[in-house]
């Protein structure tokens, strides 16, 4: 059993949340996983990799029944390029100031992915994992060119600004496009929330006519839980000493983006993973809080999934230049990693 670790609390009773409205408690259900079927998509990835959608060319048509992940951001909090190295008067900052160019693949914003589960041809849910300080701007590159109307539902990785800064902009969906967005999001993670977003958590407080997102929180466990009929499993991992993020995996997909560790107990949910998405912040080494790209290969060696698309990457990490360094890596231990970006779309099978 995995249990969350660090600082989260035990599951509060149903009965404290009663004033907070359309809440409730996700239990884990038992649900069989579909024969893996990754490998005929091996081609259709490969053509997502090298095609430049940054440039808003969607590129590869995918069957209407087929699954996919949408990266929405794979940079760092402040987002990439940095004002700070834009207006620098010495122009030192050469992974920033590419970054500043149209359709340039250094150009990052806040972690995030959207995930197209496609179980039929009538049946799509966008399925969104956080929703940070940029979601706006991520919405509006990628919402449009996509043909992404609905959000049927935020995962939430973690409490941080550039992870759930965004809740606010939901209001455009809640007001022109569905009634509600439903949240999911851990008993801590929410316990933050009705401080940070006390307005979307407790709406009696609105004035009458505010027309705020209108957001429906389903607290999650350590248990898998499912999202319109796709199990989720968490997976706990310390993002900085004694605070805990989640990562998650549905199918043989696991997405962690917040990590400076992942505990003993997370390694068997990560058993024959197809696709790890991992975070890898700056070439040289890790942070308190962050994998850096040395220690992060060091996971993926012992994890050992097919393939890995690192986010969450800062200015130091030159899209071109570490993907190169990746790719001798294949040459010489057989090691599948690249760096994704910002617009990559990945045909998968869920
Ligand atoms: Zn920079
Ligand atoms: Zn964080």
């Amino acid at each position: 059993m995995v249990l969350f670790l660090g600082t989260v609390r035990s599951s509060h009773p149903l009965i404290n949340f009663a004033p907070y409205r359309r809440q409730i408690s996700v239990r884990s259900r038992a649900i069989s996983l579909p024969a893996n079927g990754f490998f005929p998509f091996r081609r259709i990835f490969q053509a997502c990799l090298q095609s430049n959608y940054a440039k808003g060319n969607a590129g590869v048509e995918l069957p209407a029944d087929q699954s996919e992940i949408i990266f929405l951001g794979t940079g760092t909090s402040e987002g990439i390029p940095r004002v700070s190295c834009l207006t620098n008067p010495l122009k030192t900052c050469e992974v920033c100031s590419k970054a500043a160019e149209p359709g340039n693949k250094n150009k990052r914003l806040n972690t995030s992915i959207l995930i197209r589960y496609r179980p039929s041809s009538e049946r799509s849910n966008n399925i969104l994992i956080d929703a940070g300080k940029f979601f706006y701007h991520s919405a509006l590159r990628w919402f449009p060119a996509y043909g992404i109307r609905t959000i049927d539902a935020v995962i939430i990785t973690h409490s941080h600004a550039d992870a759930v800064g965004g809740l606010d902009d939901l209001r455009d969906w809640t007001n022109n496009v569905q009634p509600y967005v439903p949240i999911y999001v851990a008993p801590r993670d929410f316990e933050v929330m009705k401080k940070t977003h006390y307005y979307l958590v407790d709406t009696s407080v609105i004035l009458p006519g505010a027309a705020v997102s209108d957001l429906q929180f389903n607290i999650i466990h350590k248990d898998p839980f499912t999202v319109h009929g796709l199990k989720i499993t968490p997976l706990p991992v310390w993002h900085g000493q004694g605070y805990r993020s989640l990562g998650f995996r549905f199918g043989d997909i696991c997405y962690i983006s917040d990590v400076s560790e992942i505990p003993e107990e997370t390694y068997p949910l990560l058993k024959d993973c197809e696709t790890l998405i991992l975070d890898a912040l700056r070439p040289d080494r890790s942070s308190s809080t962050h994998f850096g790209l040395p220690k992060a290969l060091e996971e993926v060696r012992k994890i050992q999934p097919k393939r890995t698309l690192f986010t969450g990457m800062m200015h130091l990490m030159d899209h071109e230049k570490v993907n190169n360094y990746l790719l001798k890596l294949m040459e010489t231990e057989g090691l599948d990693a690249q760096l994704s970006y910002d617009g990559l779309r990945l045909p998968v099978t869920l």
